[in-house]
């Protein structure tokens, strides 16, 4: 392969790195957490904002960032688990929640006890009706229609069934359809034509039950791409992930652009760093070479950490300079190629330095999406994959006195 090429100024090493300094960490910033929230509110607004957690708040940390969402505005989680769900409510959260993917082994009957409003598919429902006489309590449920995306909701076909038996339970006091809902497929390509398509069959999903007697508390559509690009899909609440963590899910626009602030970063420090002669291979099946005398920089995060084993090239920035990863990535770490002689030609060693590898873009510094284009993915999948190896450490937790409060 070909390697980008470092870029940047060289910075000396700073004499202390951040309080948050340790041996690697994912620095979570609330503060960019509720700047968010607060923006993705006025977006949508008079629309209201579910912040979805799901995976850990896309590998940010359930809890915190939950209870940060709420504090800037949000009014609703969102999760895919029930356990995810039930997790939430054991950490004291009491906002109103809705977890929607489903399997014959979910606990219906634990959602229903912690008032966890569940989707609704078709399936779900008899045990959703379980849960509910068994905790002699009714069921809070979403009833979720498929526009077009394919995975789980109702079938336009199996629509007025479902939405006909629903209603006979509502009347039997054994739930309430509290919310309508389905999920866009192309709303990140807003040149598409086909979430016209879904909104239009969204809209008969809503008739059909209006006319059937529903009256939902929430109608919702909108993805993260959907609320900062169509507001037409907004309707009464919007559910958006990525975008609370600040990051952009259109092509060529940065998180920038779109008022966004990225919340995580992943950092860690050089482990080693030594001169090698030219010709020094790099890495397991040594396909890298150095091309000329030039010093390595070891750099301890690998694929165990949740760094895509395939991302060769992607950018670490060490002292104000991007290098780019050379050599096969391994599981607990890779290497970065310095150039010519960095030490011996008198630059410091780097033994100990900061090395980020993405964080909030600022000052020329990498990002998610450097490392998505590196590895073929999106930015989704780039923060979520950062594992349990690699500390969250928070920042920002208390919002400043000065913040306005919603
Ligand atoms: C994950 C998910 C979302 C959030 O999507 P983003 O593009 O991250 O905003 C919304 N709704 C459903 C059903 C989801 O599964």
């Amino acid at each position: 392969m070909t390697y980008p090429a470092a870029t940047g100024d060289f910075r000396p090493v700073p004499e202390s790195l951040p309080a948050y300094a340790e041996e690697r960490s994912a620095v979570i910033d609330l503060e960019a957490i509720r700047h968010n929230v607060r923006h993705l509110a006025a977006v949508a607004s008079p629309a209201r904002v579910m912040a979805v957690v799901k995976a850990d708040a896309y590998g940010h940390g359930a809890v915190p960032v939950a209870r940060a969402a709420i504090s800037a505005g949000a009014h609703w989680l969102g999760t895919a688990h029930i356990s995810e769900a039930l997790a939430l409510r054991a950490a004291g959260i009491e906002a109103p929640l809705l977890a929607w993917l489903h399997t014959p082994e979910s606990n219906f009957a634990a959602a229903v006890a912690a008032g966890i409003d569940v989707g609704c598919s078709g399936w779900e429902l008899e045990r959703i009706v379980a849960a509910a006489r068994e905790q002699e309590r009714p069921a809070r449920v979403h009833l979720k229609v498929d526009t077009g995306l394919g995975r789980n909701g109702a079938t336009l076909d199996a629509w007025d069934s479902l939405v006909g038996e629903a209603m006979e339970y509502q009347d039997q006091g054994l739930l309430r359809v509290v919310g309508i809902f389905s999920h866009l497929a192309v709303a990140d390509e807003p040149e598409r034509p086909e979430t016209d398509d879904q909104l239009a069959a969204f809209r008969e999903a809503l008739a059909i039950a209006q006319d059937a007697g529903v009256d939902p508390e929430v109608r919702h559509l909108a993805n993260t791409p959907a609320t900062l690009s169509r507001p037409d899909t907004h309707f009464d609440l919007v559910r958006v992930g990525l975008g609370l963590y600040g990051l952009s899910p259109f092509e060529g626009q940065s998180p920038d652009e779109l008022g966004l602030r990225p919340a995580m970063t992943v950092r860690t420090v050089v482990s080693h760093c030594k001169d090698v002669q030219a010709g020094q291979g790099v890495s397991y099946g040594l396909n890298y070479r150095t091309g000329s005398a030039s010093t390595l920089g070891l750099i301890p995060l690998g694929y165990a950490d949740g760094v895509p084993r395939i991302a060769t090239g992607g950018p670490v920035r060490v002292s104000g300079v991007n290098y780019p990863v050379v050599g096969r990535i391994a599981m607990d770490q890779m290497v970065i190629d310095l150039g010519p002689l960095h030490v011996s030609a008198g630059g410091p060693s780097l033994l100990g330095a900061e090395a980020v590898l993405f964080g909030n873009g600022g000052d020329g510094g990498p990002t998610a999406e450097d490392w998505a284009r590196a590895a073929g993915t999106n930015n989704y999948e780039i923060v979520t994959r950062i594992s349990p190896r690699v500390p969250r450490r928070y920042i920002n937790e208390e919002p400043a006195s000065d913040e306005n409060r919603p």
